[in-house]
């Protein structure tokens, strides 16, 4: 059975009385296994020791992936969690779904995985924090449980133990299910403890390390200027005070993928792990100066959109996939994995051919899209990825140069017409905006937001003057 948004719910539930779940072909019998997402905000793939990173950030994920299928080339939909977020609990791309600003909301005709899962049977459950993830923004349908903790510095000291408990309670109850879990500790502002692993021997300039309490919230920096909120002076950073923040966010990654180890290793204990697929990855990641960026949500460099994504699933043999995949795929895979049919819509592919080593056929040569929420798009096409906003188009070779250091539009003038006309086609494709709708905002925190929004516009609007509109 194909489920589909305009079906509904009461639908979908007079239609499942009638008939026993779809199972997708080729899906396993026997007990459909629970499903753990657990997301790492702001984790960027190369800066994982699994992934190449030349310092050992991350001990016990690199042990996990050796029982994981690894995915090497997975992009997150959007550089910003909303967005990203939107999209992996959709499998819609963000011109689908339409959930594009910190003003739009995923309205009530959305098929949510989460909701899916729900209808058939699953006990669901997410532990988040942030403000992008706050219930206004309606991404907890389909969720029995969505305890959230509206604060950017949300710890997965504070999320993973309450979903332990969660999930060890469905257990002792015979209940399967589905849950997600999230921390923020790599979002700026770093405030996880010194552990003085990597942050040690920058000679970092003294007014930084003396800033006020309130000042001391460094959000985004852009060419190394740091404007700080209070009093609008600028600072300009040095390398020291570069090579300290990247230090700071690889200390943050080694102390979240101790968390995320215990956390796996409770799992395993408590035997939760024995039929459950266990998915690992990042909503976007982090720009560390690599382009003149640091923080996210603005540029659609790789920094910020290639994750880390691992997936074990009991009788899954450990294993490297090169191809590249997208967050959308989540939702069809998790599906796939429960033997649930996707719903009509979905955007994204189930990865299963590639987890279980079958011949990925011509489907997986499609091109991968992201888009940001102030206005750029991006397409991979092959080895070729097109950067694209008002003014700009930057061209990269992603196999000779994957650090995005060597701009071809220029030189390949055709390639970018090309790669241009397909962005537009894909938009054009495009359901438009069709599960968005503005928040509704009863209380005092629309204004909060407008404010943090107004803040973040008027910084992306400085940063792109002072790239002459390159
Ligand atoms: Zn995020």
């Amino acid at each position: 059975m194909k489920l589909t948004a305009a079906a509904g719910f009461k639908t979908l539930l007079c239609a499942l009385a009638l008939a026993a779940p779809a199972r997708a072909a080729g899906a396993p019998a026997g007990q459909a296994p629970d499903i753990i997402l657990i997301v790492v905000d702001c984790l960027r793939a190369d800066h994982l020791s699994l992934y190449g990173y030349g310092r050992p950030t991350s001990p016990k994920l690199d042990a996990f992936a050796r029982e994981a299928v690894v995915f090497r080339r997975a992009s997150a939909p959007a550089p910003t969690t909303l967005l990203s977020f939107a999209s992996i609990f959709t499998s819609r791309e963000v011109s689908s779904h339409g959930v594009n600003a910190l003003d739009r909301a995923l309205g009530d005709s959305a098929l949510t995985l989460a909701g899916i899962l729900k209808i058939y049977n699953y006990r669901t459950a997410a532990f988040v924090g942030g403000l992008n993830l706050n219930p206004l923004f309606k991404l907890d349908q389909g969720f029995d449980d969505y305890v959230h903790i509206n604060r950017t510095d949300a710890s997965f000291k504070d999320t993973l133990p309450a979903a332990l408990a969660w999930a060890k309670e469905r257990a002792a109850r015979g209940e399967k299910f589905f849950l997600v879990a999230h921390g923020n500790d790599l979002h700026t502002p770093y405030v996880f403890p010194a552990s003085g692993l990597y942050d040690k021997g920058f000679k970092t300039s003294p007014r930084l390390g003396s800033l006020s309490e309130s000042d001391e919230r460094v959000f985004a920096v852009y060419k190394r200027r740091l404007k700080l909120a209070a009093t609008g002076e600028v600072l300009t950073l040095t390398d020291g005070d570069a090579g300290h923040l990247v230090a700071r966010y690889d200390e943050g990654i080694n102390y979240s993928d101790a968390l995320v180890g215990d956390f796996l290793e409770k799992l395993r204990a408590g035997k939760l792990l024995d039929n459950a697929v266990v998915i690992i990855t990042a909503d976007h990641g982090e720009g560390l100066f690599d382009h003149d960026y640091f923080f996210h949500d603005f540029n659609l460099y790789e920094d910020t959109l290639r994750v880390p994504l691992l997936v074990r699933a009991p009788g899954l043999a450990a294993g490297e996939v090169t191809e590249q995949v997208a967050l959308i795929d989540l939702l069809p895979t998790v599906l796939d994995l429960a033997g649930i049919a996707p719903p009509e819509g979905a955007q994204g592919l189930s990865l299963r051919p590639l987890l279980y080593g079958r011949e990925p056929g011509a489907a997986f040569s499609r091109d991968i899209f992201s888009e940001s929420g102030v206005g750029g798009k991006a397409v991979r096409s092959g080895k070729w990825k097109l950067i694209w906003a008002p003014g700009r188009a930057e061209l990269y070779d992603l196999e000779s140069d994957p650090g995005e250091k060597k701009d071809l539009a220029a030189k390949e003038k055709k390639t970018v017409a090309g790669l241009k006309a397909r962005i537009l086609a894909r938009l054009a494709a495009d359901r438009k905006d069709q599960l968005g709708e503005a928040l509704r905002s009863p209380d005092g925190f629309a204004a909060e937001m407008a404010r943090d929004d107004a803040w973040l516009k008027s910084a992306y609007k400085e940063m792109n003057e002072a790239a002459g509109g390159r």
